[in-house]
Parts: structure tokens; C-alpha cells; sequence
């Protein structure tokens, strides 16, 4: 079946060009924010993701849940799995992954048995992140790997205003499509009464 082509709110943000020089949380955390702008623009869930080892980016992604019709098509799952073939291991030992909103169940589970270094993210998640929001994975007490863990305040407000303003505008996008008036439907065709389609008590 042909799906129609999506139709995002224009995103109102504009891309950020941190500066090469300085490799600090802020830069890799501005990639992470332009791979979710990328995602708004394909009508996704504006969340990115990008991996770090040794100062250079190995991994940069953003969710695809909506194009991919897979829910485990996250920013964050996608970007381990570029990372680990990157660097040819599935441990990720001396990487961090940064992201633009706390991890979810799936992806924090992901975070831990890939043996992150670090996981930095931008806005926390009281109802679905598992690092430190909801509850926090990284806290099992016979766990055997730990993460080191920034939670919260790198690009916090940009990354949530992206966020909050991307379900404003397509709540905003469904309500007007809701109030627009339901097209007409097709008359059943009317079965031939005893004289046929010209009864006369029809006037026709
Ligand atoms: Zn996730």
C-alpha cells in the first residue's frame, strides 16, 4: 500500500554550528540536537543521538520509528549498533553516548549492555527514562557494569523546547485537520423498488 508522504510542522529551529576546537559535552551534545532536528524534518520524533570515542564522533543518529515502522528504531539503538560496527566490538568501552532526552526502557537497557563508558543526556524523562527519571537501571544492585552518568543540563532547555514544541504543533496540526469538515460520503446506490429505478414515488 502507498503511504502518503508526511507532512511535518516546519521546525522552527535552526541548526546549530558548535565550534570544532572545543570537544566538550556542549559540542557533542549540539550534533545530538541537529540529528533531532533532522528527525523533525522527516516528520519523527525530534530526538538524536551521537557516540563519542577519543574526541571523534563514531556514531550520530536519530529516531526512525515513523519511517522504519520499528519501535525499537530509537536514536539511541541505532547509534550503538553504528558504533559497535565502527569499531569492529560490541563493547563499548570507552564511549559515550549523547543524547537529547533521557534513554527509555529499551534504550537504557541497550546503554548498559553495551558497556558504555558514559551517557550524557539533555532532558530528563519522570515517566519513561530509565537512567535516573522513572527509575534507574544503572542503580541494579548486582548489575555488573556501571555507567558514568550526566543527567540533565547540557542543552537541557533546547533540547526540551524542541521537543515540547514538535507535539504542540502537530497537536495543533490534528485538531485543525479534526475541525475540517468529513468528506461526503459516496450515496449508496438505491435498489430498484417494484417498478425499477424510475419509481414514480421518488419524483424521478
Ligand atoms: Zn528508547
Amino acid at each position: 500500500m502507498v503511504q502518503p508522504v508526511p507532512t511535518p510542522p516546519e521546525c522552527p529551529f535552526p541548526k546549530r554550528f558548535p565550534s570544532q576546537l572545543v570537544r566538550d559535552d556542549a559540542f557533542f551534545m549540539s550534533l545530538a540536537y541537529n540529528q533531532a532536528i533532522d528527525a523533525w524534518r522527516q516528520d519523527e520524533v525530534p530526538i538524536g543521538c551521537v557516540i563519542e570515542r577519543d574526541g571523534e564522533v563514531i556514531a550520530l543518529a536519530h529516531n526512525t520509528v515513523e519511517a522504519a515502522h520499528d519501535p525499537t528504531a530509537h536514536a539511541e539503538m541505532l547509534a550503538i549498533t553504528q558504533a559497535a560496527a565502527a569499531i569492529g566490538d560490541w563493547r563499548l568501552e570507552n564511549c559515550t553516548l549523547y543524547v537529547t532526552k533521557e534513554p527509555c526502557p529499551m534504550c537504557s537497557g541497550a546503554t548498559l549492555m553495551s558497556r558504555l563508558k558514559r551517557v550524557c543526556y539533555a532532558v530528563p524523562d519522570p515517566k519513561m527514562g530509565c537512567l535516573g527519571g522513572a527509575t534507574n537501571l544503572n542503580d541494579l544492585a548486582r548489575v555488573n557494569h556501571r555507567l558514568e552518568l550526566t543527567a540533565g543540563g547540557v542543552l537541557e532547555d533546547e533540547c526540551r523546547l524542541l521537543l515540547q514544541a514538535f507535539f504542540k504543533l502537530k497537536r495543533a496540526a490534528g485538531e485543525e485537520a479534526a475541525s475540517l469538515p468529513a468528506p461526503t460520503p459516496l450515496a449508496k446506490p438505491t435498489p430498484p423498488g417494484p417498478l425499477g429505478p424510475l419509481d414514480s414515488t421518488r419524483g424521478v
